[in-house]
């Protein structure tokens, strides 16, 4: 079942979400916070496991498997339905049209060949440097930690991506590792996938053990949904990672309605934000999803009780089986807009989209 926008979570001021480590660059309280309480046994990973992969047992379980909903089961088998228990709880029963709902569900509207719509619609092939590394932006490496994710997100940019060659954990980190230690123009690293805590912790412990070797790195950028949509995952062997890293972390989640946070989404955000990190979301502006000012304006709002302040709000990269999502333009000008009348301006994303071989997200 969703949550309300207003439910759960206390009020955060914006000095009060930035956290020592990035204050000062000191290093984070040797004990970290106590992670919350874990919903079940076997932790995160046995969570994960029982994610559901069949789009009938979702359907069922919202009480929608008589409503017509156009599912494609060849949709689903290009690219699987993944979506955990957890997630499914703060769907709407019965509401075919839930937010959350549809940003999991594999339809006909899927498998229509667009122009304009490809592969790799934000270049990142064209930018990789080394196996798992790209490097857009002057200053960072994007890390392709992992092809795993907790969840599957029909809109998803990298739906089409080669995991299989391309994952910088292949070598384990060999290549990645030499190609950021030999550019020292770079000093921060962004780890992204898939999803990176999807990786166990030892793995990423091994990973950020041999990063910090490199001596010019400054800072460190995890890019992740988990806490979102498996909060399970900040549990206490991630907190003691997380608080030992020699860099200041900034953690951008990714959430894109106001019903995806919880009271247990709260206190993994708030057990990340105790552990030293700064937390921030990353939203894309879908259609049926977000695509009303009161959603948008929900979100920014519900995010910031949760101790995470808007980021970014990307227009839809254009990958092939994501048309239906699409937002024009002139519209989500508009939305930004209202929004920007309305809130106050740290809870107004900025509106991008990225367009291949550029220096930087443009804006819109
Ligand atoms: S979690 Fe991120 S990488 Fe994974 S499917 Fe969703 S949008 Fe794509």
């Amino acid at each position: 079942m969703g949550k309300p926008a207003a439910t759960g979570g206390r009020l955060f001021s914006e000095a009060a979400m930035i956290p020592a480590a990035h204050a000062s660059r000191q290093p984070a309280p040797a004990d970290p916070p106590s992670p919350p309480a874990p919903l079940q046994p076997g932790g995160w990973q046995q969570a994960l496991r029982q994610a559901v992969r069949e789009p009938a047992e979702l359907l069922q379980l919202l009480g929608l498997e008589s409503v017509a909903l156009q599912v494609s089961s060849q949709a689903a088998a290009q690219f699987p339905l993944r979506v955990p228990r957890g997630f499914i709880a703060r769907m709407r029963h019965g509401d075919a049209h839930d937010p959350l709902l549809r940003q999991v569900l594999p339809l006909d509207a899927e498998l229509r060949v667009l122009p304009g719509f490809g592969l790799d619609a934000v270049g990142d092939a064209a930018a990789r440097s080394a196996t798992g590394v790209i490097q857009k932006y002057d200053g960072r490496a994007l890390l392709v930690a992992t092809g795993s994710c907790a969840i599957h997100c029909r809109y998803c940019f990298r739906r089409h991506f080669p995991y299989g060659e391309e994952t910088a954990a292949r070598d384990h980190w060999a290549q990645a590792i030499a190609r950021i230690g030999a550019d020292d123009t770079i000093d921060e690293v962004i780890l992204s996938g898939g999803d990176p805590l999807s990786l166990s912790t030892p793995k990423l412990a091994e990973l950020t053990d041999a990063l910090a070797t490199v001596p010019h790195l400054k800072r460190l950028r995890i890019h992740s949904r988990l806490p979102v949509v498996l909060p399970e995952r900040v549990d206490a062997a991630l907190l003691q990672w997380l608080s030992a890293l020699p860099w200041p972390v900034t953690v951008v989640v990714h959430a894109n309605h106001a019903n995806e946070f919880d009271a247990r989404v709260d206190a993994a955000l708030a057990a990340l934000r105790g552990a030293g990190a700064l937390l921030l979301n990353q939203a894309v502006l879908l259609r049926g999803v977000n695509d009303s000012v009161q959603a948008l304006a929900d979100l920014s709002t519900r995010g910031l009780a949760a101790g995470v302040l808007p980021y970014y709000l990307h227009q839809l990269d254009r990958v092939q089986g994501v048309a239906h999502f699409e937002v024009d333009d002139a519209t989500a000008l508009a939305l930004h807009a209202q929004l920007a009348a309305r809130l106050s301006g740290y809870l107004v994303p900025r509106l991008v989209r990225e367009i291949p071989g550029d220096t930087g997200k443009r804006a819109l």
